[in-house]
């Protein structure tokens, strides 16, 4: 099990991109946010702070 670092659920097939975890809900989210910019922003701002 890991847990998702923008929702913090924990599933046993979340994402591991740079280290951090992310499940498939937030990385449906955010990859939705890059097309429609509005909404998402908590999301898309958390992934910004990691990626940095
Ligand atoms: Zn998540």
């Amino acid at each position: 099990m890991s847990k998702c670092c923008i929702c913090e659920k924990e599933k046993n097939d979340n994402l591991k991109i740079l280290g951090k975890y992310i499940c498939s809900d937030c990385e449906w989210k955010i990859l939705t946010a890059q097309v429609h910019s509005s909404g998402y922003n908590k999301c898309v701002s958390k992934l910004k702070k990691i990626f940095e």
